[in-house]
């Protein structure tokens, strides 16, 4: 037995998944969407964060591919570039390079709205999915206001949509919990940790040795100790996008020049001097936000029937860590399990889903903002910052990360798939406490930030 119909709040990553999702289980799914939607990939206004750098871990690739198989492909053959994260990009750690890996994790580059677009286009070409203009303004409910049965929407006919299933995928800024109030529900308690991240990102072309020598990319991101970071990504026709990153309210600027002059800031001051040999495609845009946000939309002590949030709406994090897509990505392939065992019956739904999205949100979540917590001036608003004790364990296995390919490819499965089970493995434990009980630091080759590691060693 088959629903009726489900209703996606916003085009974007989060609401195009969630069609993708709902596909499976509903007769028709309409997605609302304030912007006009081209067939191109052109930036737009609903998205102001497209022009920045956006990476997609591995875990929200594997998820997609679930919901849209032969997706990967699709991307490939529009110029975008698989290439492994951890061979292929020198990462600097606080404390020294990460040990390189072959044979580990694939990862696609793109620019963002070329991988919006080949979302939209594989999403709205299903069957029973459409996409409509306008703006989502309220929630419908039943006489008895246990159930949603709708939304208002300025800009379609007759102002509503009447549906089973109403899915909130409209950002950040989502209006959901006043919706809900207005219906006589309690919104969710809210959480943040502002470390105020800014971004700067253009896209540039290195001439043939510009990179150092077998690397496709350098990232030497932000850390307390520097507020100012960047990175050097591929994302597809032999472009690279580079981006600068700015903690506690160290922005970025917006000129080529004064970019450049950024980006000599970083850990590395092999960013700066690579990024200085390259054509400039694109010019830098800049984007500014306060930092991590997250609403507990799973500890309500009441919730309608037929609503559930998704996405940014849930939880937007310091985009530093790169989580959000594959966090509304590991949400829509739940929602298509949840709704898949619902046998027809949309009662409970909101409750499983939003039940079994919470733990992945709080793994992401205590990620960015544990981090965050040690930038200085960060802001705490219903969280409580980490013990520093327990960063400085984790600092061993930083440290251990550096010359260990067993404890870096373990960190990276923590960070990529969400999945820190590596960590616990006997032997990586054993190989961090013993850096932690010696006090062993990195060798002196693999922690000066002029010289890239060299050495590549084999995924065990
Ligand atoms: C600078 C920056 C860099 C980032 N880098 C990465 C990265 O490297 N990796 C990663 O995984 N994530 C990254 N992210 C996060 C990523 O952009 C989001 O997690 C992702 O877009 C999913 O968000 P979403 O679909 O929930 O919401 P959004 O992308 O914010 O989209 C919301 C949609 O809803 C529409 N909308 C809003 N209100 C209404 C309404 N009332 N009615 C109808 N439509 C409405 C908007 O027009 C928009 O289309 C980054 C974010 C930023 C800010």
């Amino acid at each position: 037995m088959s629903l009726s119909h489900a209703v996606v709040l916003g085009a974007s990553v989060a609401g195009l998944l969630s069609a993708a999702a709902s596909s499976k289980s509903f007769d028709t799914v309409t997605i609302v969407e304030r912007d006009q939607l081209s067939d191109d990939t052109a930036t737009r206004r609903g998205v102001p964060q497209g022009s920045q750098v956006h990476q997609l871990m591995p875990a929200g690739l594997t998820r997609i591919e679930e919901l849209l198989p032969g997706f990967g492909d699709e991307l490939l053959e529009q110029g975008c570039e698989r290439y492994e994260i951890d061979r292929d990009v020198a990462v600097l750690y606080p404390l020294g390079w990460a040990a390189r890996v072959a044979g580990g994790m694939e990862v696609i580059g793109f620019l963002r709205p070329t991988f919006e677009w080949v979302l939209r286009r594989r999403v709205l070409a299903l069957p029973n999915v459409r996409a409509v203009r306008g703006i989502a303004t309220g929630l419908l409910a039943g006489a008895d206001g246990t159930a949603v049965t709708g939304v208002t929407v300025t800009g379609v006919d007759g102002e509503k949509l009447d549906a089973d299933l109403v899915i909130d995928a409209t950002g950040r800024g989502s209006k959901a919990p006043n919706w809900l109030g207005e219906l006589g529900y309690t919104p969710p308690a809210e959480q943040h940790v502002r470390s105020y991240p800014g971004y700067a990102t253009m896209v540039v072309r290195f001439p043939e040795g510009a990179l150092p020598d077998g690397f496709r990319g350098i990232a030497a991101t932000p850390n307390p100790r520097h507020l100012k970071g960047g990175a050097i990504l591929p994302c597809g026709n032999g472009q690279h996008v580079v981006a600068a990153m700015g903690m506690s309210k160290n922005y970025p600027p917006a000129g080529h020049t004064e970019l450049l002059d950024y980006l000599d800031e970083a850990p590395s001051p092999l960013l700066g001097r690579a990024v200085r040999a390259a054509e400039l495609i694109v010019e830098p845009g800049t984007y500014r936000m306060p930092g991590n946000q997250r609403r507990l939309w799973e500890r309500l002590d009441r919730r309608p029937e037929g609503f559930v949030v998704i996405g940014d709406a849930v939880a937007a994090f310091n985009p530093v860590y790169g989580q959000g897509m594959t966090i509304a990505a590991i949400g829509a392939a739940l929602l298509a399990q949840v709704l898949a065992s619902a046998d027809g019956s949309i009662t409970g739904v909101a409750e499983k889903f939003t039940a079994e999205l919470a733990p992945w949100t709080d793994y992401a979540f205590a990620m960015a903002a544990d981090t965050d917590s040690f930038f200085p001036g960060a802001e705490f608003v219903n969280y409580t910052p980490p013990d520093p004790k327990a960063a400085a364990g984790e600092a061993f296995a930083v440290a251990a990360a550096t010359t260990d390919p067993a404890v870096a490819q373990a960190m990276r499965r923590a960070a990529y798939y969400m999945d820190p089970s590596g960590l616990q493995e006997p032997a990586v434990r054993q190989t961090i406490a013993e850096w932690a009980s010696t006090g062993r630091q990195p060798d002196p080759s693999l922690t000066d930030p002029n010289d890239l590691p060299s050495t590549i060693h084999n995924a065990g």
